[in-house]
């Protein structure tokens, strides 16, 4: 049995015309509950948003969306918006409290400190940084992220930059081919956080083949830091023909992310990306693995071509962990 955080409230931000990030997507995240057993709890809302944000991107974020004023080319806001981040991050919250999965919108991993993050040129759909607020809340020690949503989570990165506590392992889309442009392995967190941040990557057409490789180490990692509690940035987008980005990666992979978490006493995952089928059978897979349910999937096989552009990214970032972990 595992406990989703949700409420209908999550349908009311939703863009003026046509935007690939809309409240159908919650739709089709609950038909991936179809055969899981799941009991339903409903967030409540925040008030501190500025635990994880200033005070003026708050602010900003309040003023845009009473005056239904887009905050950029991606990242659309209506009068629910503001509202509706609140109860984000209060899903996120009680994700933490139940060891549960916040199915939340707006998603959040784009958002850093002030907003954009690391220069990137939009918000992209993010308006509050969910998977930050209980640790931020809370204060917490010891917590690993793992976002494995196809683009790189560069809000969550730039606001644990500096903190050794958080190990934040992210595995995206080759950043020269996608938004939001950075998210390389050389970027490893700065002053006494140096090396708890890293950045692997997957080239386009990447299938589960490569999640292969790089889930013994993570769980090396993973062995070396110790975290006490684990959270997701949990994003589908990556599930192949998704939609917005173009790798292949399937059931395998997402059902395996989500058995790390098995070994873990406290854990949460908020839901990030995820446009099409990503959201119904990636989701599921990944639910499945998180509970801990015994499933066999299928690895579904980069061709040699892009097998060999992601071994070469993965010498290169060996290279890099091998200063900080012993993988
Ligand atoms: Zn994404």
């Amino acid at each position: 049995m595992i406990t989703i955080i949700y409420d209908d409230i999550y349908k009311y931000h939703a863009p003026k015309r046509y935007h690939v990030e809309n409240p159908t997507r919650i739709d089709y995240s609950l038909s991936a509950f179809a055969d899981i057993k799941v009991k339903i709890e409903k967030p409540v809302k925040v008030s501190d948003p500025q635990i994880v944000h200033s005070e003026e991107y708050v602010k900003l974020v309040e003023k845009f969306s009473n005056m239904e004023e887009d905050l950029d080319a991606d990242t659309y806001v209506n009068r629910y918006t503001y509202e509706t981040a609140l109860y984000a991050l209060g899903g996120a919250l009680r994700a933490f409290e139940v060891n549960g999965f916040a199915l939340v919108r707006p998603p959040g991993h784009h958002a850093g400190t002030y907003g954009r993050a690391f220069g990137a040129p939009t918000l992209g759909f993010c308006i509050f940084n969910n998977v930050a607020y209980p640790i931020k809340k809370f204060g917490l020690k010891r917590v690993a992220i793992i976002d494995f949503d196809v683009h790189y989570g560069n809000g969550t990165q730039e606001i644990f930059y500096e903190d050794p506590e958080v190990l934040h392992i992210d595995i995206h889309q080759d950043p020269r081919t996608i938004y939001p442009g950075t998210g390389y392995p050389d970027m490893v967190g700065r002053g006494e956080a140096e090396g708890t941040k890293v950045n692997l990557l997957i080239p386009p057409l990447g299938g589960d083949d490569l999640y292969e490789e790089l889930l013994p180490i993570i769980q090396s990692i993973l062995d070396d830091f110790k975290p006490t509690i684990l959270a997701y940035s949990a994003g589908f987008d990556a599930y192949k023909g998704d939609g917005l980005a173009s790798t292949n990666i399937t059931e395998y992979s997402f059902y395996n992310l989500g058995r790390i978490s098995n070994s873990f006493v406290r854990k949460y995952a908020v839901l990030e990306g995820g446009y099409g089928d990503g959201l119904r059978k990636g989701l599921k897979a990944f639910l499945e693995g998180f509970s801990g349910i015994d499933k066999e999937y299928k690895v579904y096989r980069s061709n040699d071509s892009v097998k060999s552009r992601f071994m070469n990214y993965l010498g290169e970032e060996k290279n890099i962990l091998r200063k900080y972990w012993s993988i």
